[in-house]
């Protein structure tokens, strides 16, 4: 600390002894749990890490993370909320003694030190005992409220090591554990630092490109079954950076979510689609993906109004994407903002059908116009028999309630004839076509057109696993 620092602090000290205040106690113990703070606990560590130094003893510091308290604070408010991280420091207080610290680390987690460990073994299952044991539920007044912490862990000891690299590590190690899901523990590994690092670069790079204007729309057509006519194009969005060449969506869309720029993105997307529909035959529509932080936003509507008048596309020729995490959030303001949508006139599309809950509910709940059936699923078909019964029951459920159905990531002729056979009404895939540039998408359709163009007749019976030829599908463009 600075001598300037330590002066005040002292004066501080000085004049709150006087009013009978604790100026040590108030900076090194968070005033909710009683533990240590961050500053005072990296100290602490540092201290320990330097008396062990070149003694051969490995140290682990393990950072638990609780899960859910934005929700939880949001459902029964901040004491509440307060009480839970309360309860589960004093269980972490209990469970840390002999030479081992602990701290309230940020809001919704805690670091544990221990300065000696046998191997990466015994780390582990202390990690293992204090997750199990936080995780425990907590008692409010007559209900038990349900706990989830998860735990990364970062060991010193091999090579040098300080607190706050420990600490960098661990937190890295605990987002990890987060992103495969539900509770458990992580360690941290050189991979984790290159993956957070690669993020970093993709995170810099969608900055650059929102500035530059590196991102660049691809169209994917759809066709209705029966008659192979296409019926529109879904746009993807793709990345071509200077530096990181090109970045799947796959990619850097999450981080996009993650970091609020998919707001921006998501705008520059909708409007780019608008603009290069609008230079289509007026029979076509084009399908645009949202992600659910768009709903979020606030923006989505002054967006998506924005969109349609400065491209003069109408709303009857644009579908809204949106997968089922959409509806997870806030299911009121997720739900007001589709109507409006659909009351504008834009049709809404559930995306990815067949992974997640694939929650019956939401299909009636929401204003869906049509239903997209994944691909995963499509791929099942062939190895699974019972897959096919389970597509033809969707595509019934979906007619029942009056719903569209597409399948999507079409590969074969016959996924294509099957799909055909069980009465689905739209396909998109590879075979039919590929996402290409809107300056190649009239050459390639044709070119694609010219290969199927053949009349087929209608499939009487269910098509056997015959091998059948490219000319079976009839498609008109
Ligand atoms: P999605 O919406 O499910 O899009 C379909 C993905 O499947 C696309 O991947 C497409 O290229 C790929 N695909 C289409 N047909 C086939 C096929 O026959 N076989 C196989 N193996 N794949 C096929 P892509 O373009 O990499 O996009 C991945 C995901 O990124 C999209 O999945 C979507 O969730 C997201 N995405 C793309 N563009 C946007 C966008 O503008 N906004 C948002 N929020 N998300 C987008
Ligand atoms: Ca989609
Ligand atoms: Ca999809």
């Amino acid at each position: 600390m600075d001598p300037e620092a330590t002066q005040e602090i002292e004066e501080l000290k000085r004049r709150n002894q006087q009013l009978g205040l604790d100026v040590e106690r108030l900076l090194t113990q968070d005033q909710l749990t009683g533990l240590m703070v961050r500053s005072a606990f990296i100290g602490h560590v540092d201290r320990w890490l330097g008396t062990l130094k070149g003694k051969g003893v490995q140290s682990a510091l393990i950072e638990i993370g609780i899960k859910g308290m934005p929700r939880l604070n949001a459902l029964m408010g901040r004491d509440v909320g307060d009480y839970v991280i309360s309860a589960l420091a004093s269980r972490l207080n209990q469970l840390v003694d002999g030479d081992r610290i602990c701290c309230r680390l940020d809001h919704w987690s805690f670091a544990v030190f221990v300065p000696r460990v046998a191997d990466a073994l015994e780390a582990l299952t202390i990690a293992k005992r204090t997750i199990l044991a936080l995780g425990e539920p907590v008692e409010w007044v007559d209900r038990k409220i349900p706990v989830e912490v998860a735990a990364g862990v970062a060991l010193a000891g091999t090579t040098e090591r300080d607190a706050q690299t420990l600490l960098i590590q661990a937190g890295m190690a605990l987002r990890s554990t987060a992103e495969k899901g539900g509770p458990g523990y992580s360690f941290f590994n050189p991979a984790l630092e290159k993956a957070a690092k690669r993020k970093q670069d993709v995170q810099t790079a969608l900055q650059e490109a929102l500035d530059h204007q590196y991102f660049e729309l691809h169209f994917q057509p759809y066709f209705q079954v029966t008659t192979g006519e296409l019926q529109g194009f879904e746009a993807l969005i793709r990345l071509r950076h200077p530096q990181l060449g090109s970045v799947s969506p796959g990619e850097f869309i999450p981080v996009a979510e993650e970091t609020g720029l998919i707001t921006r993105i998501g705008a520059w997307a909708l409007v780019e689609a608008c603009r290069t529909a609008a230079n289509w035959p007026p029979h076509l529509l084009v399908s645009v993906n949202f992600s659910p932080e768009q709903f979020m936003s606030g923006n989505l509507l002054t967006d998506v109004h924005n969109a349609l008048e400065v491209t003069s596309f109408p709303p009857t020729r644009l579908e809204v994407e949106i997968t089922e995490s959409t509806m997870l959030g806030d299911t009121d303001v997720v739900l007001s903002q589709l109507t409006a949508l659909r009351e504008m006139g834009c049709a809404i599309v559930m995306d990815d059908f067949g992974t997640g809950y694939s929650s019956l509910s939401y299909l009636w709940k929401f204003p869906f116009s049509k239903l997209k059936i994944d691909r995963s699923f499509i791929q099942a078909m062939d190895s699974r028999p019972q897959v096919k019964g389970m597509l033809k029951s969707i595509i019934d459920l979906a007619k029942n309630l009056g719903l569209k159905v597409t399948a999507e990531g079409i590969e074969t002729q016959k996924q294509a004839e099957l799909l055909k056979f069980q009465r689905c009404d739209y396909i998109q895939g590879y075979l039919c076509g590929r996402p290409v540039p809107a300056s190649e998408l009239a050459a390639i359709i044709m070119t694609k057109f010219a290969e199927t163009l053949r009349n087929v007749p209608e499939p009487v019976e269910e098509p056997q696993a015959k091998a059948a030829s490219a000319s079976d599908l009839r498609f008109e463009f």
